[in-house]
């Protein structure tokens, strides 16, 4: 391993985690490693658990937990993060991914975890806020709507509420979150490389918050 940084970024959907790993690992000049990002990359390349992913994503099936770690093994041993670190954004999702993660790296191999905290009402409203064009799929708020209502100021498509929007199915997925990542966030803690930002306010301020909370 380098002399870079390594951390993970958690957080609720809605809660701005993406666009701080992003942030993050722009200030730090470390790849940003993103679940969604790594599968499509490793599929393409063909890599030996790229091709065993994808048996189970063309199944339709959850890709299991050995497979899911050896696509993060594949690419966490490329030359950027052994050299320079990483942020990774959307993994690990459950206690057994984050032992295999740690397992991984070994002692010493992680810095922090840093969980951008948003209440479950704040990032409900931000998410059922939300309106999405159905032809180009601008998003929109309806605290900061298109110009002519429900027309997309792009395109001119329909400007709607996405079914899996509304407060009801957000709080179910957040539900489901919490239950998963609770135990990881306690492990993380017991380890000692829990930080926890205050992730209300604009991206900015949250940014600032999360540099100044890291361990230098
Ligand atoms: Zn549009």
């Amino acid at each position: 391993m380098g002399s870079g940084v390594r951390l993970l970024v958690l957080g609720k959907q809605g809660a701005g985690k993406g666009t701080q790993a992003v942030r993050i690992a722009g200030h730090y000049g470390v790849p940003h490693i993103s679940t969604g990002d790594m599968f499509r990359a490793a599929v393409a390349a063909g890599t030996p658990f790229g091709v065993k992913a994808n048996e189970y994503m063309k199944r339709g099936e959850l890709v299991p937990d050995d497979v899911v770690i050896g696509v993060v093994a594949e690419r966490l041993a490329k030359d950027d993060a052994v050299n320079d670190g990483f942020v990774l954004d959307g993994f690990p999702r459950t206690k057994v991914q984050a032992e295999e993660l740690q397992r991984l790296l070994g002692p010493g191999g992680l810095d922090a975890a840093v969980d951008i905290d948003v209440p479950t009402d704040t990032v409900i409203d931000r998410i059922s806020g939300r309106r999405v064009c159905k032809t180009c799929g601008a998003t929109y708020h309806v605290s900061a709507p298109p110009k002519v209502d429900s027309v997309c100021d792009k395109d001119g498509g329909e400007v709607v509420q996405r079914e899996d929007d509304t407060p009801e199915a957000v709080r179910k997925r957040l539900e489901l979150y919490e239950k998963d990542t609770r135990p990881l966030l306690d492990l993380y803690e017991e380890l000692g490389l829990l930080v926890t930002v205050d992730g209300v306010g604009d991206p900015d301020e949250v940014f600032n918050r999360v540099i100044q909370s890291l361990p230098r």
